[in-house]
């Protein structure tokens, strides 16, 4: 338990430092004493989270223990995700600027070099107008809202959010603080090659055995970007 929380709070760090999130965004874990349950900070700028801030949600995203700590209003994004995927254990909410370019217009983003591998799975795109039938701040405050993002999202890793953002998620910590710091990347990449001409992406067969060896090389980030962090 203390040492999911140590993580937690080192990949609010890491993603703030690493330019994923800035003020806004958010990382969650699955509960280890809990599937049923999961931990995320408090109404904050990650890179500010400390061990006190972790708030502990059962997967209707209702706090479990807030006292007079406030909530994300975007919280139901972690709880619908769980709820869907028992796979993921982690799961990184951000606006990343690179990424935005490929919510808003019809380009996909697509696998450009083997660190994003992991995104040959598909990436599908979340249109907050069809899930609400109405006008919306564009944010997931609601369980219908998150169950929504959370159907687009299946059986995917990264799900890009218009005019928003993108979820990232992962079957540990590292796994998708790496893999929203890769989908970064791989957007900032992809525009360029699209500006110099036209880009040759991993194939299906690339990506899937890409995905597989990278996956077992993410420990190497996570101990690199830790270090970074405690500088
Ligand atoms: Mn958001």
């Amino acid at each position: 338990m203390a040492a999911a929380i140590d993580d937690l709070v080192a990949a609010n760090r890491i993603l703030a430092r690493e330019g994923v999130v800035d003020g806004f965004g958010h990382v969650s874990v699955r509960d280890p004493r809990d599937p049923a349950r999961y931990l995320l900070a408090r109404s904050m700028a990650p890179a500010l989270v400390t061990p006190s801030d972790v708030i502990c949600y059962d997967l209707d995203s209702t706090a479990l223990d807030a006292g007079e700590r406030t909530s994300y209003a975007e919280r139901f994004i972690h709880g619908a995700i769980y709820q869907a995927r028992p796979d993921v254990n982690a799961v990184v909410h951000s606006h990343t600027p690179a990424v935005i370019p490929f919510g808003a217009t019809a380009v996909a983003l697509q696998p450009i070099f083997h660190m994003a591998a992991f995104l040959g799975a598909g990436v599908p795109l979340f249109e907050i107008r069809d899930a609400a039938g109405s006008a919306t701040d564009l944010l997931v405050k609601t369980q219908p809202l998150g169950e929504a993002l959370a159907r687009t999202l299946g059986s995917a890793n990264v799900a890009l959010m218009r005019g928003h953002g993108m979820v990232a998620v992962g079957g540990s910590i590292p796994e998708a603080v790496f893999r929203a710091y890769y989908t970064g990347q791989d957007a900032r990449l992809q525009a360029d090659a699209m500006r110099m001409g036209t880009p040759t992406y991993l194939t299906p067969d690339e990506a899937r055995s890409a995905t597989q060896t990278m996956a077992a090389l993410v420990s190497r980030s996570w101990e690199l970007w830790k270090h970074a962090i405690a500088l």
